[in-house]
């Protein structure tokens, strides 16, 4: 086995890392849950496409590099190591982009994809109901062929920037005499549609970082039909399997947060040489979690670049990361201590608030892409084999 990168791999973790240097923006910026905010990440995912950093892994024709699996894992680690702005079309990129390359017509992939690419369609998922969310095969809202488009009615809620975003990929029932998983179709709904209204929805944080969607006969073109009409839960367990395994949290984002968290403890261990010695064996934890995680993730992407599929274990690696992520900020608050508490521009505060917030947004990863709970499930049946009950 070969742990080492090679050249070509090396030259792109340079050539990434340097254009990140000199491009990365100096001013601070809103966090992207707000109007300002959004709008402020969405001119730097127009920059990042103009340095043809938006999507590297895309073909070229849409901006890409078409770099491949291994070249994009260690661009998120540059990335995120960089401390550059949070990506607010992740939603559209990682989850809606590799289901459309599997499912969209070439019409669909040339009519979105560039938009997508540049920022100037910002995309949100529409799955969970107020009475469907882990088992997302109840969900009611319905959508009914009239001419040449459908006409969909129900509620959404739990949409992730879905109080701005321009598109909203939804998964709604087109077969009325159908349950569970049959009878499903994917659809892709312009945020303007007639018949669409929003409202939004504050996070633990007060910012209105979802938002509830409304549809009274909206009206939708048959056009906008991802995949076979009845054929909605393969399309979304296409999106699904991208969100839990290591397209929507590469192990980047956990490999920067410890370097943080080391950084943090040498900084406050020179304050306060008595700190108990357990909170030091947390963070070697830590350390020790996210690597195993980045060369687990690695050991698949070879897998997956030799023609295997990701599984069912896609589940076990989204528990792993959220549970390290929850892991990484707790021990970050425990080694602030009260100081750990002060957001904003108090006095003492560290990093403007930066491991509070994220300690809240951590506490959330348990929950979205699917509960751990359900992802246990999954490992107990289709990883290891156990019986339903
Ligand atoms: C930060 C965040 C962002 C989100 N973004 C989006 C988004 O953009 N779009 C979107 O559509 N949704 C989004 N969601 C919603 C998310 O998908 C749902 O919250 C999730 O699927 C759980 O559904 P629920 O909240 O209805 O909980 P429920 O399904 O009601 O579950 C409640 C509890 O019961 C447990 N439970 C349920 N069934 C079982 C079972 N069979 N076995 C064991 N335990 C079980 C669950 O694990 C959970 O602990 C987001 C959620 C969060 C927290």
């Amino acid at each position: 086995m070969d742990l080492a990168f090679n050249t070509n791999e090396e030259a792109f973790r340079d050539e990434i890392s340097a254009w990140l240097k000199s491009n990365i923006p100096k001013e601070k910026w809103e966090p992207m849950d707000t109007q300002i905010g959004f709008e402020q990440h969405r001119a730097w995912e127009r920059q990042l496409y103009e340095g043809r950093w938006s999507v590297p892994n895309w073909p070229e024709k849409y901006g890409g590099r078409e770099c491949t699996l291994i070249e994009w894992l260690l661009y998120e680690e540059e990335y995120y190591l960089s401390g550059a702005p949070g990506r607010v079309n992740t939603n559209g990129i990682t989850l809606l982009g590799p289901t459309l390359f599997s499912w969209g017509t070439e019409e669909q992939k040339d009519r979105f994809f560039p938009k997508m690419a540049n920022g100037e369609e910002i995309w949100a998922q529409g799955w969970s109901e107020p009475n469907s969310g882990s088992d997302l095969a109840s969900l009611s809202a319905t959508a009914v062929r009239d001419g040449d488009d459908y006409v969909i009615n129900g509620q959404k809620t739990w949409c992730s920037r879905g109080a701005w975003a321009d598109w909203i990929f939804c998964i709604v029932r087109t077969d009325p005499t159908s349950e569970r998983h049959a009878g499903l179709s994917y659809l892709l709904v312009p945020g303007d549609a007639p018949g669409l209204t929003r409202r939004p929805v504050a996070r633990l944080d007060g910012e209105p970082a979802f938002a509830e969607i409304f549809f009274d006969d909206c009206r939708v073109s048959m056009q906008n039909l991802l995949g076979e009409e009845g054929a909605g839960w393969s399309v979304a367990m296409a999106t699904a399997s991208s969100e839990r395994g290591l397209n929507l949290r590469a192990p980047g984002r956990f490999l920067a947060a410890t370097s943080r968290l080391i950084d943090l403890y040498k900084e406050v261990i020179n304050n306060n040489p008595l700190m108990p010695s357990v909170i030091r064996d947390q963070v070697t934890e830590a350390y020790v979690n996210a690597q195993a995680y980045r060369w687990q993730v690695f050991q698949k992407a070879s897998a997956l670049m030799n023609g295997e599929a990701m599984g069912a274990e896609a589940s076990y690696m989204k528990i792993f990361w959220s549970e390290l992520d929850v892991d990484i900020h707790a021990t970050a608050l425990r080694l602030l201590a009260d100081r750990g508490e002060l957001v904003g521009e108090a006095p003492d505060v560290q990093g403007e608030g930066s491991w509070m917030s994220g300690y809240l947004f951590a506490l959330a990863g348990p929950i979205y892409a699917g509960t751990n709970e359900i992802q246990r499930n999954i490992v107990a049946e289709r990883v290891l084999g156990l019986p339903r009950k």
